[in-house]
């Protein structure tokens, strides 16, 4: 389908762009298009305005001080994807960029534009709420910082006020020695994720331990059991098995034409274990 008629704005700046925004709070922001434009094309979502934010350079790139990494909410997945310093400390981040659909998709999408979108099954949110990242938002009125664990706030649904854009995700640096990683049931099409898992362990035995999901409920979380289950032992087989045993328990999970509740449940347990296996 083709979309409906849309008054077309490309500013030269963050601030030009909040202006827009804050003219037009019913205008979309364009990223990557990824997501919006589909759902344009479907009249889904029938904005009178579009503001592109793609071309920003205040937005783009990846810059690494001595405490964390600070993404622009620019930045596409394969850029994410292909950053060494990124790799080396933080592999579920790479891990997670790399995982995204395709390779068009991974160099038009923005790790921006897919936290805003909110999908559930999206990849991001798992392995932003296990590294425990914050976002950066602005608006003409100033600017703000929201964990990602307080952001997704549920199906589509953020923290994120009609005047915001988002400028930067922040990643601090964990632990010397911390092992990190991602991995996901993807849904054969898209490679959206069914279910993703993310982790990141540090210490022997374990001192800090983040697990944390996406698909299989419909805002991610971090799970406290399979956490409690593993903070103070050794990482072995017969451990992770036990852990993984307890994942999304008590959790509403999600049910539709791709898998049933049961079954993303059972998916969960089998991530988990994988993707914990994977840092032994
Ligand atoms: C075929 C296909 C396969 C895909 N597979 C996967 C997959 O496996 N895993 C996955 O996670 N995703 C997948 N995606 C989604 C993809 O990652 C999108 O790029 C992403 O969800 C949206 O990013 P974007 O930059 O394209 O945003 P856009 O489509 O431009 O925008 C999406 C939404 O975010 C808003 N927005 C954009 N940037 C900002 C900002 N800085 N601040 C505030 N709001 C903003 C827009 O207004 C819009 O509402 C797939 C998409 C396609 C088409």
């Amino acid at each position: 389908m083709i979309p409906s008629q849309v008054n077309f704005h490309k500013p030269n700046s963050l601030s030009e762009a909040l202006d827009l925004l804050s003219g037009n709070q019913d205008a979309k922001l364009l990223a990557g298009g990824h997501s919006l434009i589909p759902l344009m094309k479907l009249r889904l979502n029938e904005p009178d305005s579009v503001i592109s934010i793609g071309n920003l350079a205040e937005l783009r790139g990846i810059s690494d001080s001595d405490g964390s990494f600070k993404i622009g909410a620019g930045t596409t997945h394969s850029e994410i994807a292909m950053h060494q310093g990124l790799r080396q400390v933080l592999p579920v981040i790479t891990q997670a960029a790399a995982s995204i659909g395709d390779i068009q998709v991974r160099n038009f999408g923005t790790i921006g534009g897919s936290i805003a979108h909110a999908d559930p099954a999206a990849d991001w949110p798992g392995a932003l709420l296990a590294s425990g990242a914050t976002l950066d938002l602005a608006s003409q009125s100033g600017q703000r910082k929201v964990a990602a664990s307080d952001f997704f706030q549920g199906f589509f649904s953020t923290a994120l006020n009609g005047d915001e854009i988002i400028t930067a995700i922040i990643i601090p640096k964990p632990p010397a020695g911390t092992r990190s990683g991602y991995l996901k049931f993807a849904q054969p099409a898209s490679r959206f994720a069914i279910v993703g898992c993310a982790a990141l362990v540090s210490g022997d035995p374990i001192a800090e331990i983040a697990v944390a999901f996406n698909g299989v409920s419909d805002t991610p979380f971090r799970d406290a059991g399979v956490e409690g289950a593993l903070k103070g032992k050794t990482l072995s087989e017969e451990v992770i098995a036990k852990a993984a045993s307890m994942a999304a328990d008590g959790r509403d999970i999600l049910s539709d034409h791709h898998a049933s509740s049961a079954y993303r449940h059972h998916l969960a347990r089998i991530y988990a274990k994988r993707t914990l296996n994977s840092l032994m």
